[in-house]
């Protein structure tokens, strides 16, 4: 892997197209900027529709290459499982590019890293299982079977967050199934889907089998969800683009996957260990500077621990130590981007002039050289209501709101209360509680006294404007594969077709 921390400073990265990087047609390239410092630290070329083009012709032509239609599923998986033994040995170099990239920190990026070929090798062992079934059709002298095949060219398109371990989920069904792909990293967090890309090459997988196309949104991405020579969509990130998206495919009836937006409840009873849902609590809102899709930022907690629950979240959100990403004493880093810092400030101070408090943090840190850098401090809000805007829209920031509920009608109604539904978490030692809230909420996942705890075998995703479509698990084979129904007739006959008899 040529792509390193070291390469990248300074440099121009090109688009990766038919197995090499290649200068944009466009000749445009854009700066990435390092979220502790606020400086530019590589360029990367912005794809424009002309290059998406080229890449999709790419994917296209590699799609209905012999060197990848005519291997054996067995085969594919073996590739795929290559590419996961490279993920493995290249773990903790990917893992300095996207701290480096999104000032996430280093531990959670390296365990990320590290954890995710097994993933690869868990989806490259769907490569030989694609099955269709025979169908007793009411026929003589017939044999009905369906097939599943690959789809064609995907488009992903993804977020900063977590570039990697987000595309993981999907790229390695993809491949494994047979279909072949266009990239479209997100413009603060380019570089180590390069890298990648690198690594899917160097594992053997034929040549235009994997495209990443560089850019931003409104360019690239609109070219590319505009493109007609394209199967299916995955999207991850807001759900603004997610409508957008959704918008241009259906011009090509595409049809999409879309991995959005939350606004998760988490819920507190008094009959827990009040440390313990704290420790979930913050893990829920605070891991990753808040900058997680799941986050739990709405907080429900019951009336008669509120105060004793408030103190102790208060007491533990001041041992937080916000440094840097690279520092492994750091508990949270800075956020990725200035808008995004700038976005949570307005939240909280909107928050406040509607009425709530600022319990703790609220600001951005001033100790060290913390005040260059996009950091922001935990922080807890209380007198919130549920209709306060920052409790009804995606902050993406290290922000929680907590408020008292009295009984669990009133919880449910509180938790269900918001336009998303993607996650949602309960503490309560009282089962049948549990299983009540996690029959009656409406999210994609809910997590019974744990928090953010996800595994690639299980199928997840989003309700309502979460999204739609699941990663993870046996789902995904459909989501990447299409039916084909095959009828036989061995009579060796064929009817009169104006001869119609009735029964
Ligand atoms: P974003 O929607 O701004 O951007 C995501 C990607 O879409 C980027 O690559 C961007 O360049 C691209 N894009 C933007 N406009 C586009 C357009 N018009 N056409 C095509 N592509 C376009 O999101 P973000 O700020 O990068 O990421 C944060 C969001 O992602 C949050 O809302 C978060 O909840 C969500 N997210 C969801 C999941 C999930 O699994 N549900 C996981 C991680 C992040």
């Amino acid at each position: 892997m040529q792509t390193t921390v070291k390469s990248l400073e300074g440099s121009r990265q090109e688009l990766f197209i038919g197995g090499q990087f290649r200068a944009p047609r466009s000749a445009s390239y854009l700066q990435s900027f390092d979220p502790t410092t606020g400086k530019p630290w590589y360029e990367f070329a912005e794809a424009n529709a002309e290059d998406v083009d080229a890449a999709i012709a790419s994917a296209t032509e590699a799609f209905h290459s012999t060197a990848w239609r005519r291997i054996t599923p067995t085969e594919r998986g073996k590739l795929v499982r290559r590419l996961a033994e490279l993920v493995l040995e290249h773990a903790d170099e990917l893992a300095l590019i996207e701290t480096r990239d999104n000032g996430k920190l280093i531990k959670e990026m390296k365990a990320q890293m590290r954890a995710m070929p097994d993933s690869y090798s868990y989806f490259a062992g769907m490569a030989d299982k694609l099955q269709g079934d025979t169908i007793p059709v009411n026929k003589l002298d017939s044999l009905n079977y369906s097939q599943r095949e690959a789809l064609g060219v995907v488009a992903m398109i993804t977020p900063w967050n977590s570039p990697l371990m987000l595309l993981t989920g999907t790229l390695a069904p993809c491949l494994a199934i047979g279909n072949t792909v266009v990239i479209k990293p997100s413009e603060h967090a380019t570089a180590s889907t390069l890298a990648l890309a690198e690594l899917v090459v160097e594992a053997g997988i034929p040549a235009g089998v994997v495209n990443v196309v560089t850019g931003t949104g409104s360019v690239t991405g609109e070219a590319l969800t505009r493109h007609p020579g394209i199967a299916k969509i995955v999207f991850t990130g807001s759900t603004a683009t997610g409508r957008r998206i959704a918008a241009n495919a259906a011009a090509n009836l595409v049809p999409c996957q879309m991995e959005l937006g939350g606004k998760s409840p988490h819920v507190v009873f008094s009959d827990v260990d009040i440390e313990r849902a704290v420790n979930g609590v913050v893990s829920g809102v605070f891991a990753a500077a808040g900058q997680t899709c799941v986050a739990g930022s709405r907080c429900f907690v019951e009336e008669s621990v509120y105060g004793d629950f408030l103190d102790a979240l208060i007491e533990r959100t001041r041992r937080i130590t916000v440094g840097h990403p690279m520092d492994e004493a750091t508990d949270i880093g800075p956020l990725a981007l200035k808008s995004q810092l700038e976005k949570v400030e307005g939240y909280v101070a909107s928050g406040v002039s509607e009425g709530a408090t600022v319990a703790i943090g609220g600001r951005r840190p001033q100790n060290g050289d913390l005040g260059e850098g996009w950091y922001f401090e935990p922080t807890v809000m209380t007198d919130v209501t549920n209709d306060m805007s920052f409790m009804r829209d995606e902050l993406f920031g290290p922000v929680v709101g907590v408020m008292p509920f009295t009984d669990e009608a009133e919880m449910i109604a509180l938790a269900n209360d918001t336009e998303y539904g993607l996650a949602s978490g309960i503490w309560t030692r009282d089962i049948d509680r549990a299983m009540r809230f996690a029959n009656q909420v409406d999210a994609g996942t809910v997590w019974i006294n744990t928090y953010r705890s996800a595994a690639y075998m299980s199928a997840n995703g989003g309700f309502k404007n979460s999204g739609y479509g699941r990663r993870g698990g046996f789902d995904v084979m459909r989501e990447f594969s299409r039916s084909k129904n095959v009828l036989i007739d061995y009579s060796g006959a064929m009817q009169d077709p104006f001869v119609i008899r009735l029964k």
